[in-house]
């Protein structure tokens, strides 16, 4: 199928190379751009020139999610093509100020993860770690923003269909082509790397966090109830089996929330931070942020399902078990 062509575009991100993927199918359309450098732009401008395109060719973008690896390009390619830009109606806000949602992010999560007990003098290097990120947080008119459901017809034997995939962010789609049994997938699924389910604000207010994992494996469960077999993911290698794939990663969250229980059956009450502290014991400052994303998703799925219960203790979040 080379009317699908994955170009692995460098990023200058600890993730390594992000996945933009070419569909020449009636018009051109690109799949996540990839970040704000130079560096990916010559990459990306080479691989469609030896594909036979241009800059100027592309017809539609779509963005799978707001993530810097993924959408940091699409205004300049928009500047040069005047294509349309596509992207889940929950990310307009996001991508219209990236660095206005940035700081309503850091507004909210700096007394609320100090409330999980992240101690005061690593709490500010966790907030504001990520400004660093700001000069890749160009913002991003959409075009068309896509709902659940919604189709984006390329030519007249494929059309994607957007699906909802909240977890790893809350404007992920994955953008199916029932035609085909395939699905590019984003973060939501990836061949051999499993996504943080990043803590962020719940879309449209300042004061809720999103409940990340729970919202994730939902959505997990969701797309392997498609039929769809080959998945286009946003990083590393094509997924031969996305059912599988899905498979495995929720046996891998379902082992790490007996792991998480079971720290609370050994150690007694505690708060997430220290819980994250017991599960990843040399974590750098750099990854505190994803470290409780993981262990707060993990105490969200165990409190859904009646295991743990949280308990506020001088001005403290802890969580216990419930005995069953
Ligand atoms: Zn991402
Ligand atoms: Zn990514």
């Amino acid at each position: 199928m080379n009317d699908v062509e994955r170009i692995a575009i460098p990023t200058p991100f600890q993730i390594g190379r992000v996945n933009c993927y070419a569909i020449t199918r009636g018009s051109l359309t690109l799949i996540d751009p990839g970040p704000l450098t130079d560096d990916a732009y010559t990459e990306l401008t080479d691989s469609l020139e030896g594909l036979g395109y241009a800059t100027e060719d592309v017809d539609r973008v779509l963005i799978t999610h707001p993530h810097i690896d993924h959408f940091g390009l699409a205004d300049r390619i928009r500047n040069e093509s005047e294509a349309t830009i596509c992207a889940h109606r929950d990310a307009v806000d996001v991508l219209a100020d990236p660095t206005a949602n940035f700081e309503r992010e850091q507004a909210f999560f700096r007394p609320y993860l100090a409330s999980v007990g992240v101690p005061e003098q690593l709490l500010e290097t966790v907030v504001t770690l990520p400004e660093s990120y700001n000069r890749f947080r160009e913002p991003v008119a959409v075009d068309r923003a896509l709902a659940e459901g919604d189709e984006i017809v390329l030519d007249e034997t494929t059309t994607l269909e957007a699906i909802h995939t909240p977890g790893h962010a809350p404007a992920s789609v994955c953008f199916l082509d029932r035609e085909r049994q395939s699905a590019f997938t984003g973060d939501h699924v990836m061949a051999d790397i499993s996504p943080n389910p990043l803590l962020t604000l719940e879309p449209g207010t300042t004061d809720q966090r999103t409940r990340s994992l729970p919202d994730y494996l939902a959505a997990l469960e969701r797309i392997a109830t498609e039929d769809v077999t080959t998945g286009y993911g946003g990083h590393r290698d094509i997924i031969p089996d996305i059912p599988n794939r899905v498979e495995e990663i929720v046996a891998h969250h379902d082992e790490r929330s007996d792991r998480v229980s079971g720290l609370l059956a050994d150690h007694g009450p505690m708060t997430p931070y220290k819980l994250m502290t017991l599960e990843f014991p040399d974590l750098p400052a750099t990854e505190t942020f994803a470290g409780m994303s993981e262990i707060i998703g993990h105490l969200d799925v165990l409190e859904d399902a009646s295991r743990v219960e949280k308990v506020e203790r001088d001005e403290q979040s802890t969580y216990e078990l419930i005995d069953a």
